[in-house]
Formats: structure tokens, sequence, C-alpha cells
């Protein structure tokens, strides 16, 4: 029998996936116990939420798009209170905002933030509102999926007790596994709680009981091990660069996209208003007046098929175009290829653009 990369591999040993889990610890910068999850990042981010919060939990959950909404489903679920902080998507959330949440509702001891998010295109200033939930004392739940890679994701230095991550986004790795840092206090509270999973596929404390307190010598189950080897090359390969260069190359294209953008006419506009506050793994562009977002973009990948561009979700499909520069995207080529097309297709509107001077601004925008 011919061999085969993905097929006949050997199962991957608990030393190897606990070096792996050590390798992640080390991407995030962080002493706490770091959790890897044989599911797409939705795994450990619902269960870290299943696994701390129930009917005596008061939690603030900042709502900056999709996600957060989510978040907020399973949380009321669990039986929280849950106080919504809902920020327009072309903005971020603020620490003060979150202050000032604390003072109108002393009681909240749980609060969840998504850093970056992909499918709107802001960020959110972790530091800062680390530091007010570090005042207010709550329990801090962070999904890192969309800006671990693409910029700093420090949970120890920012005291984030659940930061979530997963590699197929700015890492350029696979969607099938993720991981989570799970800080003293998390653990605690979990132990605490008698709704937490246990002996369930969404159980961290599972991982804890016979995984991590057993010196992660024997796995509880068969590891997913061809995604475990995606995960281990790809850290591997932002080791070898190192993770600054990778979070760099991801800055530049959306600063390139952005300046491009406004550069290119035709009345298209970058969607996130501050530039401080758009994520650097995907630059959201409102679709100029009198046009439709979706029907831009599919104009646009009739050109290139290829290229990372995608309609907002749901309501946003009208006015939203998104550019995933991430991973293997965050490229000049892809940043230059997606102006051009985008160009094209307002063109084709009879929208004024000048696709040269996109390019050009693009690329002092890149530097
Ligand atoms: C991409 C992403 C995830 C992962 O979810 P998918 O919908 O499976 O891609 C989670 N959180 C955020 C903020 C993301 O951008």
């Amino acid at each position: 029998m011919s061999t085969h990369p993905f097929l006949g591999l050997a199962p991957l040993s608990a030393v190897r996936f606990a070096s792996i889990e050590d390798r992640v610890a080390r991407l995030l910068r962080t002493t706490q116990d770091v959790v890897i999850m044989q599911g797409e990042a939705l795994l450990p981010l619902e269960g870290a939420i299943r696994a701390t919060a129930g009917p005596g939990t008061t939690a603030l959950n900042v709502v900056t798009g999709p996600y957060g909404q989510t978040f907020g489903d399973w949380l009321r679920d669990c039986g929280a209170t849950v106080i919504d902080l809902a920020v327009p998507f072309h903005t971020a959330a603020t620490a003060g905002r979150i202050r000032e949440a604390f003072a109108a509702h002393p009681e909240i001891d749980f609060v969840s933030l998504v850093h970056a998010e992909a499918a709107t295109g802001n960020t959110n200033p972790v530091a800062e509102i680390g530091e007010a939930v570090r005042a207010q004392g709550a329990l801090f739940y962070l999904d890192a999926v969309a800006s671990i890679g693409a910029e700093p994701v420090l949970p120890d230095a920012w005291g984030v007790d659940l930061c979530v991550i997963g590699a197929q986004k700015a890492m350029g790795g696979p969607a099938g596994v993720s991981a989570v840092s799970v800080s003293e206090r998390a653990w605690a509270r979990m132990a605490a709680n008698p709704r937490a999973p246990r002996r369930s596929y969404l159980s961290l404390l599972d991982w804890k009981q016979r995984w991590i307190d057993g010196g992660r010598t024997a796995l509880p189950h068969a590891p997913a091990q061809l995604e475990m080897l995606a995960l281990e090359a790809c850290v591997e390969r932002i080791e070898a660069v190192g993770l600054e260069t990778v979070t760099a190359r991801h800055a530049a294209a959306a600063a390139a996209v952005r300046a491009g953008a406004l550069a290119l006419g035709g009345g298209l506009e970058p969607y996130v208003h501050d530039a401080a506050q758009a994520a650097p793994v995907a630059t959201t562009l409102r679709a100029p007046s009198g046009t439709v977002a979706s029907e831009l973009v599919a104009r646009a990948l009739a050109v290139d098929p290829a290229l990372p561009l995608a309609a907002g979700g749901g309501a946003l499909a009208k006015e939203m175009i998104r550019v995933n520069h991430y991973g293997p995207d965050a490229t000049r080529g892809v940043v230059r290829a997606s102006l051009t097309a985008l160009g094209t297709a307002l063109a084709e509107r009879g929208l004024p653009v000048d696709v040269q001077e996109a390019l050009r601004a693009a690329d002092h925008g890149w530097r």
C-alpha cells in the first residue's frame, strides 16, 4: 500500500501532546494551565462558560459582534443573570464603559469579552479593560480566537482567567483543535460549581482531573492526531519567524487595506471609524451608498475566486465587505489583488475609482 501523509499515523503520545500544550502556553506567554481541546474553538468557548457560570453568577457580557451574542445566550442558559453591554459594531468597548457597568451593578462577578472580531473588524483594549475587571474582582473570560497571531494576546499580564484561542485565523493552522488557558481562580470557580460539566466532552474539569492532576502522563482518550500535528507545525512555524513578525504582518495588511480602500474612492470607507479600534486580523469596509455589499463581493470574487473576501453576516450582508487578510492571506499580494478586484466591482457599478492610486496607498500603508 502506498503511503499517504494523512494516513497510517502512529497514535500521538502523551509526551508529545503535553509538549504541544507547553508550546501554546509559551505563545500565550502564560504560566497558567493550558488545555488543548479536541474540537473547534466553540468547544472551549462553551465549555468554559458552562463550567464557571450558574444561577449565582452575574455576568457582564460585552457585545461587539456576533460571538458576544452567543456567549450571552450560553450564560442565560446556565441560569446566570446577564447584563449585556452592546457597543455599535463600528466602534470598540472601552474600560470607561465597563467601569460604569460595575458601578451600576456591583454584583457583577463574571465578564465575557471578545478580543478581536473577525466578523465585524473591531478590536477591544483588553489590557485596560482587564485592569477594571481586576479591580472589580470578577472572573475574566476572553475570546482571543481572532486576535492570536494578529496582535499581542497576554492573558497573564491582562489578568485573563479563561483565554480561548484557535489556530484557524491568524496562526494559519487547523480549525479542529483549540486551547484555553485556565487560572487557579477559574479552576476554583469550576470546582465549586455543581452545574459544571463533568464526565462530558464539554468538561474542562475532566481534563484537570484526568490529565493535568495526573502529571499529564495518560491521555483520557485518543487525540485528533492529524489536527494536533498541524497545530504543532503551525506553532513551530510561528516560533521560527517570531510571533512579533507574524503580528506585524497582520498589522501591515490591515493598514494597507484601510489606506487602499480610502484611496480607491467610489465611496468605499472603512467600517470601523477609528483605525485604533480596527482589528489587525480582518478589515471591514462599508459599501458605498446605493450598492449592496454581497453583490460587490460576488463580482470581486468573479475576478478572482481565491481572494479572502466576504460580505458581512446576516443583516450586515447589505452594507459590510470583509477582507479576511489573515494567516497565509496577510500578504501584500493578497491585499493588492483584493483592492484591484473591489475596484473592478465598483467600476462596473459606474462608480469613479482609481485602482492605481489605491495600490500606491496600500504599498505605502504596508510600511
Ligand atoms: C472565528 C472566530 C471564532 C471561531 O468560530 P468559527 O465560527 O467556527 O470560525 C470564535 N470567535 C471569534 C471572535 C472568531 O473570530
